[in-house]
């Protein structure tokens, strides 16, 4: 198969080096021309792990190549992908199709057909007629189906999960296109990887409805734990004790700061402007949104009431002029990806009650500086954490889970750790001397 995937970022890049490792031939294009410049010097534009390995191998055999002229790369595909960003529109939150109309029309003025034209990209409901409208317009000649297919990965294990999937959904009703997507297919499909047709629309709604869902699940653990605080209880039992049962399931149910990212913020948001124009209104999302949106500035009272140690506005208000040291930036570990994080309102909501923030990540610190450029960033967590007031470990990265306690706390002029990710048996943190807080889990009396 010839395929060709339009956009070469966090989807697009993924799908295109591992579709030329099942076998198949595929030209990743870009219009922007520094990240198909790194790529053909071998540079990955984004951190993902594995990447590099699999883009090396597949370039090396000669099935994967990169360019900026989307025209070359579209004649004589046998798929075109769409996998450009859908971001927010500003305004209103509906998910912004400009770029995949763009992208649409260039496809259309380069298509030789017989091809299929496939929405990789999270696009709303009835997005495939659109698609459809226009290559009909611009080429009425060329024989083009447009195929619905859904992207599931998750950024830090984006391979793994394209390689086994849990399902791979395609939304077409035209048998030809069903053939083709098969055939793309095939490898994972070999795999016992199942494979769900359905009509467009209801695939375009799956993706919507599968984020929306996981938002719930975090965001219900997560009231959950508030709740835990108030009453004495442990919300990891609670995760726990719910998650063993099959109906409910274990993932998902990690009380955090609130979930972030490129995917679940928008992807919610842009549901909800569906359900408005189709006078069905999605109630349980609304509350979800609303619910997570004021989370992430909360996580930063919470982090000013610990370094407080009192609940009164005049301690909190002497809390001016300390300083905190964030571990973790990026909305999850193992990715740079800094769009949504939940670190940026919690920085914010510090910086505004007059507190000095320096940070460290792993792999985030480069798009951090893009969106916060008033920090102070740090070489590791014991340097950020050097003479600071208090520690806070807002992204669960590897390094942040088997910190020497003692070093970090003896490095620190102050002695608050506010743990974000429940990483520390509250025992051991407070042995080594933290005033330590967590996320629903309170000492047993
Ligand atoms: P991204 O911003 O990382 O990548 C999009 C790329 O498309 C950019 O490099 C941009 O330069 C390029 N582009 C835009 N218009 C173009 C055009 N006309 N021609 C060529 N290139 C063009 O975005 P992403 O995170 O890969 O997301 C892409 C889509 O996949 C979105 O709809 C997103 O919701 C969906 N998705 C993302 C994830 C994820 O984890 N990131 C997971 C599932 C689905």
């Amino acid at each position: 198969m010839r395929i060709t995937m339009i956009g070469s970022g966090y989807v697009g890049l993924v799908s295109g080096a591992c579709f030329s490792d099942f076998g198949h031939d595929v030209v990743c294009v870009d219009k922007d021309a520094s990240k198909i410049e790194a790529l053909e010097a071998g540079r990955m534009p984004i951190y993902e792990p594995g990447l590099e390995q699999l883009v090396a191998t597949n370039v090396a055999a000669g099935r994967l190549t990169f360019t900026t002229d989307l025209k070359s790369a579209v004649a004589g595909a046998d798929a075109v992908f769409i996998a450009v960003g859908t971001p927010s529109r500003r305004g209103d939150g509906h998910a912004d199709l400009t770029y995949v109309f763009d992208a649409t029309r260039e496809i259309a003025e380069a298509v030789t057909g017989p091809a299929v034209v496939v929405t990789k990209s999270t696009v709303p409901v009835g997005t495939g007629d659109k698609v459809e409208a226009i290559l009909r317009e611009v080429r009425p000649e060329v024989d083009v189906q447009v195929v619905s297919n859904p992207e599931f990965l998750r950024e830090g294990a984006a391979i793994g999960d394209f390689k086994r999937p849990d399902r791979i959904v395609i939304g077409t009703d035209n048998e030809r296109a069903r053939g083709v997507m098969r055939a793309i297919y095939r490898p994972l499909y070999l795999n016992e990887s199942p494979i769900l047709f359905t009509g467009r629309r209801t695939s375009e709604l799956i993706k919507y409805a599968a984020n929306a869902f996981l938002a719930t699940k975090i965001t219900f653990i997560n009231e959950i734990a508030d709740l835990c605080e108030a009453v004495g209880a442990n919300v990891q039992d609670v995760s726990r004790g719910i998650g063993l049962d099959n109906r409910i399931g274990k993932k998902f149910l990690h009380a955090g700061p609130g979930y972030g990212g490129s995917c679940f913020p928008k992807d919610t948001l842009a549901l909800l402007k569906t359900g408005e124009d189709y006078e069905a209104p999605l109630r349980i999302v609304e509350a979800v949104v609303q619910v997570n949106d004021s989370r992430k500035r909360a996580m930063g009272r919470k982090v000013i009431r610990a370094l407080a140690g009192d609940t009164n506005a005049a301690a909190r208000e002497e809390t001016r002029g300390k300083t905190v040291a964030v571990l973790g930036l990026t909305f999850k570990p193992n990715t740079d990806d800094m769009r949504d994080a939940p670190s940026i309102a919690i920085i914010q909501t510090l910086q505004d009650a007059g507190i000095t923030v320096r940070a460290h990540d792993p792999e985030g610190m480069e798009a951090a500086r893009r969106v916060m450029p008033g920090i102070d960033y740090r070489t590791d967590a014991y340097d950020a954490a050097a003479g600071a007031d208090a520690v806070v470990i807002v992204t669960e990265w590897d390094t942040y889970r088997a910190l020497d306690l003692k070093r970090l706390k003896a490095a620190m002029s102050g002695d608050v750790m506010v743990d974000l990710r429940n990483v520390y048996p509250p025992a051991d943190a407070e042995a080594a001397g933290f005033r330590y807080s967590s996320i629903g889990r309170v000492a047993p009396k």
